[in-house]
């Protein structure tokens, strides 16, 4: 399997390529050259088996033949031996044939684990063969930076810099980035917002010499390796409910796009996927662009669900491409309108397209503390605030009661302790694990908002002062 940039102007790169590469050469991400099927026996076939089996079978056909099927098989079965639920992404039903699908029984109680622990592993593995060294950068806005930290903390061929926005992520999230004491991950913070960040960092693999010179890695969910993992759980969720022989629908807590478009792969794959709703806190420029077509930054707005605070979503750049039947220059042009003028407005066909494959809501902060309520009073469950999100999205948009509803829940409620307790009066505590988190000894570097100071920062951690 070959991989292609969104910008048409980069190199075809293998899937281990495009893994250890994340964003392309000219500003676009890499998708696979053709989507494979699964046909309806194949998926079928998924009831019943381990999540790690079911895994293998969703994941095989995009790796090609960078992994054989038995290498493959252990790595899987090393990602997802630290979580905390046999089924790894149980079901737990929260109302009439409505489930929630909990991705938070990770190390680090959010979904970001799914697809961390597997890349973590991934890249040990394609590392160990080659010998290389790598260092990788991201940024976060709050659970991919510890998600990412767990997963390569202690492993001697990596180096790991995590930005994330001083003050704007909660005490759990930062702890979570700043106590594992591995000398080789380390938790930047910066001045700025998460699109600061993020763009900071898209700078540093814009850099070609930088990059090349310091060896650097995205694990960002521009990562088409953490796409793909998270693919899975809708299949295994799916297949659980009665798929393929009775369709889905699925609300997803959005931020960056990559766990809703994961769903968009699965059900380009052959899942039957009824409705796909885009679900969005106030920082709601996905499900403007459903409205209107208009597809239009807007400063952003800090939340309750800090996961979703993003103005710009990096993965929508994966499904332009499809909207726009594959034509990297055209999604080059809009890419470079919304950098330049802020926005641009979809042609009607995409529009049209985008409104086949997908639905959406927004939840104000109120509707948010209202959900997490609700569940509660319902079923007695506690959920964070980013499902709560997903939870409204799905009441607001359920479509035919006959078919599942399945809500995302993308973190345990325990990494947002205030909100939870605000809008629900109880205040849900740490898994054992965690317990201590609050005592553990904090390491942090403080940075401003500055490609050259950051690059300065990373060449300096690394050794590599003497080559800049
Ligand atoms: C990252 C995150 C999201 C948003 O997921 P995207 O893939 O960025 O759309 C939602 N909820 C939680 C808890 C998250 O950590």
């Amino acid at each position: 399997m070959q991989y292609i940039s969104t910008r048409g102007a980069a190199p075809k790169l293998s899937f281990e390529e495009a893994m250890l590469t994340g964003l392309a050469r000219d500003g676009g991400l890499y998708v696979p050259e053709v989507w494979p099927h699964l046909y309806r026996e194949a998926i079928a076939d998924l009831a019943g088996l381990s999540y790690e089996e079911a895994a293998l079978r969703v994941i095989r056909p995009f790796v090609g033949d960078a992994f054989g099927e038995d290498e493959l098989r252990a790595i899987i079965g090393r990602a997802y031996a630290g979580f905390g639920h046999v089924a790894r992404t149980p079901l737990a039903q929260v109302g009439p044939n409505e489930w929630l699908l909990e991705l938070h029984h990770g190390p680090t109680l959010a979904f970001k684990d799914v697809a961390m622990q597997l890349i973590g592993q991934l890249i040990q593995a394609s590392l160990r063969r080659s010998g290389r060294r790598l260092t990788i950068v991201g940024a976060t806005s709050g659970d991919t930076g510890s998600a990412a930290i767990e997963a390569f903390r202690g492993l001697d061929a990596v180096d790991v810099f995590i930005l994330y926005p001083e003050g704007r992520v909660s005490e759990v999230q930062r702890r979570q980035m700043t106590t594992p004491p591995e000398a080789n991950v380390r938790a930047i913070a910066i001045e700025g917002d998460f699109d600061d960040a993020q763009a900071r960092v898209k700078d540093m693999f814009n850099d070609h010499a930088f990059r090349d010179a310091v060896g650097l890695a995205g694990v960002n969910s521009i990562n088409w390796a953490r796409v793909l993992a998270q693919a899975v759980y809708y299949f295994t969720a799916a297949v659980a409910l009665g798929a393929p022989h009775r369709p889905v629908s699925f609300a997803v807590p959005t931020g960056n796009f990559g766990d809703v478009f994961a769903g968009w792969v699965a059900k380009r794959m052959g899942l039957p996927i009824e409705r796909l709703v885009i679900a969005t806190n106030q920082n709601d420029i996905l499900h403007r662009t459903l409205a209107d077509g208009r597809h239009e930054k807007a400063g952003v707005l800090p939340s309750i669900s800090p996961s979703m605070d993003i103005q710009v979503s990096s993965n929508f750049e994966r499904l332009l491409f499809e909207l726009y039947d594959r034509e990297g220059p055209a999604v080059a042009a809009l890419m470079d309108e919304l950098r330049d003028r802020g926005g641009f407005t979809l042609s009607q066909g995409a529009l049209d397209r985008l409104r086949a494959d997908f639905d959406s809501a927004r939840a104000s902060e109120e509707e948010t503390a209202a959900a997490i309520a609700g569940v509660h009073e319902a079923a007695g469950m506690v959920i964070c605030p980013h499902t709560a999100v997903g939870m409204h999205a799905a009441c607001v948009r359920r479509g035919d009661p006959k078919t599942p509803m399945v809500v995302l829940a993308t973190a345990h409620a325990a990494k947002f302790p205030d909100a939870v307790e605000t809008a629900c009066g109880v205040r849900p505590a740490l898994p054992p694990a965690l317990a201590d988190l609050m005592e553990r000894p904090e390491r942090v570097i403080r940075a401003p908002n500055d490609l050259a100071a950051l690059q300065a920062i990373v060449a300096r951690e690394i050794g590599l002062e003497a080559a800049r």
